[in-house]
C-alpha cells in the first residue's frame, strides 16, 4: 500500500518543529529515522497531513556531559551508539543493547528518540532507559523543556506521556560507575528480533543505583525495586528466589505462561550479572 498524501516539511531547530505541530492541530507526526513511521504510513495505520523532519534540525544530535550524566541528542542513531562513535556512559551496556536492535539497515537509520516515542513495549531502548533511571528530555511551546522519568515516560502500548507539540530533544543517561555491573536478556526467537521478554539488571552500589526491570510486558516495563534490593543486599542468587513471585504480583494481567517468560529474562539477567560480578 501507499501512504495518504501529506506535506513534509524541515525543520531547521527542534523549536520550529515544535510550532509547526503546534499548529497542524493534530495532524502532524515528527519524522527522525522513519523506520517505524514510514511502514505505518504505507499501510495507513498513520495519516497524518503533515510530516516535520527533523533529522537535520539544530539540537537534536548535541551531546553535554558532567560527572553525573551523559545527555545523548535523540537523533544519535543505534548504529552511531553501537559503533561508540559516542561514548557510552553505561560502561557497554548501551552499545551492546543497540547491537541487538533488528539488523544493521535498521540501526543506520533508526534513532534513540524514535524509539522511545514510538513505545513499542517490545523495544529495547524503552527498557533500557528506565533500568537505568534515564531523564527524556523534551521540548514543547513552553521555555523550559519538560523532563520524563524513562521508568514512566510510557503509558502504555505505543502511548506516551509525550505532549501533541513535544519533541524529545534528548536523554539524560546516569553515568555508570567502574564498580558497576549490568546485564541485559531478550528472549526472542532470531537475533535481532523485538522482544518476547527482556530482562534488566543495573547494580551500581558506589553511585546508589540497584535496579532490576521486567520489560517487553505488552505495556509499560516493570520494575522490580523487592529483587533489585536482595540483589544489592544478599546477591543475585537470593534476588532469583524472590524475582518470579514480584513479576507474578506486578503484571498480575498477564498468563501465567508470559509471566515465566519474564521470570526467565529476569533470571538469566540476574544470573549473567553474578557471573559478571564473581570474575
Ligand atoms: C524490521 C524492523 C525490526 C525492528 N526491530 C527492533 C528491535 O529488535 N528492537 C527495537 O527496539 N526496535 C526495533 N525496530 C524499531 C526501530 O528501532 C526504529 O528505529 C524505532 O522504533 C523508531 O525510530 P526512528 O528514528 O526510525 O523513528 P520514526 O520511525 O521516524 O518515528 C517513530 C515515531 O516516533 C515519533 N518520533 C520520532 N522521533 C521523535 C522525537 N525526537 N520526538 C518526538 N516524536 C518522535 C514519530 O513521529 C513516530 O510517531 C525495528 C524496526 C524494523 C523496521
Amino acid at each position: 500500500m501507499k501512504s495518504s498524501a501529506f506535506e513534509l516539511k524541515h525543520a531547521r531547530t527542534l523549536g520550529e518543529a515544535t510550532e509547526l505541530l503546534a499548529g497542524a492541530d493534530g495532524n502532524a507526526k515528527v519524522l527522525a529515522g522513519g523506520q517505524s513511521l514510514v511502514p505505518m504510513l504505507n499501510l495507513r495505520l498513520a495519516r497524518p497531513k503533515l510530516l516535520v523532519d527533523i533529522k537535520r534540525a539544530s539540537g537534536f544530535r548535541e551531546l553535554a556531559a558532567d560527572d553525573k550524566v551523559f545527555s545523548i541528542g535523540a537523533g544519535w542513531t543505534h548504529a552511531e551508539i553501537e559503533d561508540g562513535v559516542l561514548e557510552d556512559p553505561t560502561r557497554g551496556l548501551l552499545r551492546s543493547v543497540a547491537h541487538g536492535i533488528a539488523y544493521r539497515a535498521v540501526r543506520n537509520r533508526g534513532t534513540m528518540g524514535g524509539s522511545l516515542a514510538h513505545a513499542d513495549p517490545a523495544a529495547d531502548w524503552v527498557s533500557t532507559l528506565a533500568a537505568l533511571g534515564a531523564v527524556i528530555v523534551a521540548q514543547g511551546g513552553e521555555e523550559q523543556p519538560k523532563r520524563y522519568a524513562a521508568e514512566s515516560f510510557v503509558d502504555g502500548a505505543f502511548s506516551t506521556k509525550l505532549g501533541e507539540s513535544e519533541v524529545i530533544a534528548a536523554i539524560e543517561v546516569p553515568r555508570l560507575s567502574a564498580d558497576a555491573s549490568w546485564a541485559y536478556q531478550k528472549i526472542c526467537r532470531k537475533t535481532g528480533e523485538f522482544a518476547n521478554a527482556i530482562g534488566v539488571a543495573v547494580l551500581d552500589q558506589k553511585a546508589g543505583i540497584k535496579r532490576v526491570l521486567a520489560g517487553a510486558t505488552s505495556g509499560s516495563p516493570a520494575l522490580l525495586p523487592e529483587t533489585a534490593a536482595r540483589l544489592a543486599e544478599a546477591g543475585p542468587g537470593a534476588a532469583c528466589e524472590i524475582a518470579a513471585e514480584e513479576i507474578r504480583r506486578v503484571l498480575p494481567n498477564l498468563d501465567i505462561d508470559t509471566q515465566e517468560l519474564h521470570a526467565v529474562a529476569v533470571r538469566r539477567a540476574l544470573a549473567t550479572l553474578g557471573g559478571r560480578q564473581g570474575r
